[in-house]
């Protein structure tokens, strides 16, 4: 819960720097809405149907048709586009129990989507726009990447000028920002190209995570209309994209990456206290409740155990710091400091730790 809600945390700074606004759809949606958007005829094996009050309603298995409905909730101009909508959106899709795997596959997740709005000349800086937020999440997390382009499948809806306009959009977007990509001939979906990010994590492993999808048939299906410059109404081009993919699937990749070992902003436990008697345990506690108040987290180990035992298992744990306690640290409002990785202790006054800390939380840094 810790490592989700950091991610969640982050999540929406960037967003909101991003210039997305962010919206909740519901869970459970009316068979009308779903047969507009053509899931109930194409992807019902994988969904969960409830009945209320007589009427068939389902689950949501993805976020766009509420995505759909809030655009559509009032008139747009072309001076709202691009119009970025993110939703952390929970989706449920029934998968057969032998395919869930962990935290990769599972049939409830959460999916860090978001529908973006534009007219069809803004395809090519909406995509930059997006592939730089996507630069900045994963570098965040020290993870490299590369990208995708697939093209237009033989089964597929829309002109050829409309296709070659978008995909070369999508090209021209990859290659301004220096990006190195491979092209999937013939694997887009049948409405739209699209871009995938595959993460390569510490040891070489690649993680297929983000994607842009560009999607010509959803604005059709909805009816979907901007009122352009010249009074008339027009049809917008809509973007599907998700960055970390789904929430629970990242935090099974970052557990990969890090081996556990996560930098200090995400460490579900940041310092670890351990009193060296029962007769430090005050203290320890004291300084617990002085880090928890500045919004660090923390913990006491005061089990009756010898200290080298209680160090051992906290660098087991890939605590970013152990914090050891006795008269001397008492006495001098201190605190022998062991960070991760770091063989020797050092003394550290416990005003100054806690700066360090926070400094590190801050930066987001993965040093110690
Ligand atoms: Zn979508």
């Amino acid at each position: 819960m810790v490592v989700r809600n950091e991610l969640i945390n982050y999540w929406r700074e960037v967003h909101r720097r991003y210039g997305y606004q962010e919206i909740k759809t519901p869970m459970i949606m009316n068979r009308k809405l779903w047969e507009t958007s053509g899931h109930w005829d194409h992807y019902k094996e994988n969904m969960y149907f409830t009945k209320i009050d007589d009427e068939d309603y389902a689950v949501k298995p993805m976020n766009c048709p509420g995505g759909m409905l809030v655009y559509k909730s009032h008139q747009h101009s072309y001076r709202d586009l691009p119009l970025r909508l993110g939703e952390l959106g929970i989706v449920h899709r029934h998968e057969l129990s032998g395919a869930l795997h962990g935290l990769f596959r599972v049939r409830n997740f959460t999916q860090d989507d978001a529908h973006l709005f534009i007219t069809p000349a803004q395809i090519e800086d909406e995509i930059q726009h997006t592939i730089d937020l996507f630069d900045e999440v994963y570098s965040t997390f020290g993870l490299k990447y590369t990208a995708e382009l697939s093209t237009r499948p033989e089964d597929s809806m829309g002109s050829d000028e409309i296709w070659e306009n978008a995909t070369n959009a999508l090209r021209n977007a990859l290659e301004h920002r220096g990006l190195k990509y491979v092209i999937n001939e013939g694997d887009g979906a049948f409405y739209g190209p699209k871009i995938d990010f595959h993460l390569r994590d510490s040891i070489g492993r690649t993680w297929q995570c983000g994607t842009i999808q560009l999607d010509m048939l959803m604005p059709e299906k909805f009816d979907l209309t901007y009122v352009g410059e010249d009074g008339e109404k027009h049809r917008p081009v809509m973007l599907h994209r998700v960055v970390y993919g789904s929430i629970e699937r990242f935090i099974g990749i970052l557990i990969e990456n890090y081996a556990g070992a996560f930098p200090t902003w995400l460490a579900p436990v940041q310092v670890r206290i351990l009193p060296i008697t029962d007769k430090h345990a005050d203290y320890a506690y004291e300084l617990k409740k002085k880090m928890f108040d500045l919004g660090l987290r923390v913990e006491v180990d005061d089990r009756n155990e010898k200290t080298g035992y209680k160090i051992r298992e906290s660098q087991v744990k890939k605590t970013p710091y152990t914090l050891v306690v006795g008269d001397q640290e008492m006495a001098d409002g201190t605190a022998a400091v062991r960070k991760r990785g770091v063989k020797d202790s050092e003394v550290m006054k416990v005003d100054d730790f806690i700066k360090y800390v926070q400094e590190k939380i801050a930066s987001k840094s993965e040093e110690f």
